[in-house]
């Protein structure tokens, strides 16, 4: 067996670029030791629709059935999708292939835990062990696993949104709410024409065809929506709808043709969840502090966790928050499950809409607003990013910070959040304050202190 390299391992998944480290063997080899951990049973496997995805799904379906595990093959879907197919009494576990919002010469194996998270920690490295040990229990050729395949998923999915007691339909499909949406040739296409259909949009689209060769950068972010600002305008649309490859980010652009920014689409989520079911909202550390104000009005508080969706999804989940999310785009909404989800964070956009009665950029303007920066310190490869973090924050023990994850500055109306990358060399310093030039100075101003430190 090569070496495992070229990859970014985690502890819920392998990544890596097509040809140069993900390797049909990797695949094979994770899927194998994923399939030995939480086997045997029926493994939900479904993928985004990067042109890689049936080369590496062939080779995790070997992997799941040599040692004695079902495939379920749900085909190209929405991560969300299947996290809510694994979550089913009859799987016992799920992988999705998807490399996320990464560019498409990239692909990735998620693992998924048999309650449809991802894997924590602990299941995550007794899979690595595995891995890297190369010991899996095979099946004897008459217990060599199935393969068939279920298309209802997407179905499921939508029904199960269609039933969420947040939502009034008959309200939202009365507006008749125009909008315009990018998929950027990812898996939104097998979904979202069925949703606004269910939400009686007028609904264009952008990319929609599931075929991988993304024409653009993918991450929905300001930068890479351009076409979608345009269409917009072209349209007179009420609203523009942005969803990475695996339709777990979500953002939007107003009615002007204005990118509202990801932090935006979780805010308005929770505005909406919270003033019609006031809870406790649990964000990562590095989500805005916008979400902070809205809690404050509706007398709720916000749980912050580290960064990383199974860290916020588990904390959620234990408190039985009435919402959930990362600022980058990823809804939580606990009524339907706990996993990002930019197909119901667009029924509850839309929703709260119709209670808004206003244009979107009305909305949005009426937000409090701040603004992130987000910087990182590229280290050499040998250097120790997570001590150099600890040496930052014992400087510091007289300051207000928070040692959740790595460690967070707090001031009255700002931030710096700096944490140690767990796949690369790297330090990621992140600031939010009330204007860019702040937020880009205090970020300033912890990089040169870190810098020094390092000397
Ligand atoms: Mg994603």
């Amino acid at each position: 067996m090569s070496e495992l390299k070229n990859l970014m391992i985690s502890v819920s998944g392998v990544r890596g670029i097509v040809g140069e480290g993900l390797t049909p063997e990797v695949a094979l080899r994770f899927a194998q030791a994923y399939g030995n951990n939480f086997g045997p049973g029926k493994i939900v496997v479904g993928r985004d629709s990067r042109v890689t995805g049936e080369m590496v799904k062939y080779a995790v379906w070997a992997g799941l059935t040599s040692v004695g595990c079902d495939v379920v093959d749900i085909g190209i879907a929405p991560t969300p999708t299947v996290e809510m197919a694994t979550e089913r009494p009859e799987h016992a576990g799920g992988i999705i292939i998807t490399a996320s919002h990464n560019s498409k010469e990239w692909n990735a194996l998620k693992l998924l835990a048999p309650d449809g998270l991802f894997l924590d920690a602990e299941q995550g490295a007794a899979v690595l062990e595995r891995v890297n040990s190369a010991e899996f229990n095979f099946a004897a050729w008459d217990k060599v696993g199935k393969i068939s395949s279920c298309t209802l998923a997407i179905e499921k999915h939508i029904e199960a949104i269609k039933n969420l007691k947040i939502l009034d339909l008959p309200a939202i499909r009365e507006r008749r709410f125009k909008v315009v949406a990018d998929c950027c040739n990812g898996a939104g296409g097998t979904i979202l024409p069925q949703l606004f259909d269910m939400l009686g949009c007028k609904a264009e689209f952008l990319n929609l065809e599931p075929h991988g060769r993304f024409p653009r950068n993918p991450e929905p972010v300001p930068a890479n929506l351009g076409a979608l600002c345009q269409a917009i305008r072209n349209y007179s649309a009420d609203l523009g709808i942005a969803v990475d490859p695996d339709v777990d980010r979500l953002a939007l652009v107003s009615e002007l043709g204005v990118p509202l920014g990801e932090e935006f689409t979780l805010a308005m989520a929770t505005d909406l969840v919270l003033a019609k079911s006031p809870g406790d909202v649990v964000v990562n550390a590095s989500t805005s502090r916008v979400n902070d104000d809205l809690a404050a009005q509706y007398g709720c508080k916000v749980i912050r966790t580290k960064v990383g969706e199974i860290h916020v999804a588990k904390k959620a989940r234990e408190i039985h928050a009435a919402m959930a999310g990362e600022g980058n785009g990823g809804v939580i909404y606990p009524g339907l499950h706990f996993g990002r989800d930019a197909i119901v964070g667009i029924a509850l956009i839309l929703q709260s809409l119709v209670e808004k009665a206003a244009p979107i950029s009305a909305v949005f303007a009426g937000f409090p607003h701040y603004t992130i920066f987000k910087d990182k310190i590229e280290l050499p490869f040998d250097a120790d990013a997570h001590s150099l973090v600890a040496r930052l924050s014992a400087a510091h023990q007289g300051d207000r910070i928070d040692l959740t994850d790595g460690v967070k500055f707090l001031y009255d109306r700002s931030w710096v959040h700096i944490r140690a990358s767990n796949t690369e060399p790297i330090i990621r310093v992140i600031a939010e304050a009330m204007d860019a030039s702040e937020a880009q100075e205090l970020a300033q101003t912890f990089k040169k202190e870190i810098s020094d430190l390092a000397l």
